[in-house]
């Protein structure tokens, strides 16, 4: 995270300057009125159509603006929709899976593995009083990670809190999940996708959409949304669309370069 934003900063510094040198050249062209005279001129002064013309949205590779897309509690009877959406826009994202949904849409999680995407866990129950409370969230992943298992044959160690980590997953519960060697990802932008159930699209998907691009204005995001909503599913093209616009990149969580991205801000997570 450090070394991106520094990396950014370095990206936008060199950006910056180079408007700046170019500018400078302009004036020392132009300015050939025999006194020698160099002023900086003032960059409100200097005509657009001299202006550096392109964003420093990406500038040599060297800012680099991703987005990860995560969905929780499916699959879902939907869930192909997503895939479809995803395969289409030639990215991938991340899945947060419900061990019952999983058994009950098996070919739906066999497919977002085969096409690319990070499975990860997100509970049996989903039931706050007996993750947090009772205290059998880590039990609950573990059956979960072992059905993920089963069917996909892959054993996955990053799992997404229900409700997020904050405030149930105690130092208690954290230390049997670190003991677990399980990851834990929170987000950075909540969609609030979930609660525009029953409210027709056409107020539903703008809000879903403007929820995420409002927020989405750092250089890594990781968005919240649901595989089992039908607006969801409705706002998610147009929500790709404008997050490309924008100059995002999008990932697939990877094993290999895991980032901590939890609430508690508990690095063994
Ligand atoms: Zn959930």
């Amino acid at each position: 995270m450090k070394h991106w934003k520094n990396g950014t900063r370095m990206a936008i510094l060199y950006a910056a300057l180079s408007v700046f040198v170019g500018c400078s050249s302009q004036q020392t062209s132009d300015a050939s009125d025999g006194k020698g005279s160099r002023k900086v001129q003032e960059a409100a002064t200097i005509p657009v159509s001299v202006r550096k013309k392109e964003e420093p949205l990406k500038y040599n590779g060297q800012i680099r603006k991703v987005v990860y897309l995560t969905f929780d509690d499916g699959p879902g009877p939907e869930t192909d929709q997503v895939l479809d959406i995803l395969k289409l826009n030639n990215i991938h994202a991340t899945f947060f899976v419900m061990g019952p949904h999983a058994k009950q849409y098996k070919e739906f999680l066999q497919r977002e593995v085969q096409e690319g995407n990070y499975v990860g866990m997100h509970s049996m129950t989903h039931d706050y009083k007996k993750l947090y409370i009772q205290g059998d969230f880590v039990s609950e992943m573990k059956e979960t990670q072992q059905i993920i298992k089963q069917i996909t044959n892959i054993e996955p160690h990053l799992l997404r809190p229900p409700y997020g980590s904050m405030p149930g997953l105690t130092q208690k519960l954290r230390d049997q999940v670190a003991d677990a060697h399980f990851k834990v990802w929170d987000w950075t932008i909540d969609s609030l996708d979930w609660k525009y159930n029953k409210v027709p699209f056409s107020s539903s998907v703008p809000a879903i959409v403007n929820n995420v691009l409002s927020q989405a204005n750092r250089n890594l995001e990781v968005v919240l949304l649901h595989d089992i909503h039908p607006q969801s599913i409705q706002a998610l093209p147009i929500i790709i669309q404008k997050l490309k616009e924008k100059g995002y990149e999008f990932e697939t969580y990877n094993e290999q370069e895991h980032f901590m991205l939890n609430f508690w801000h508990d690095n063994r997570l």
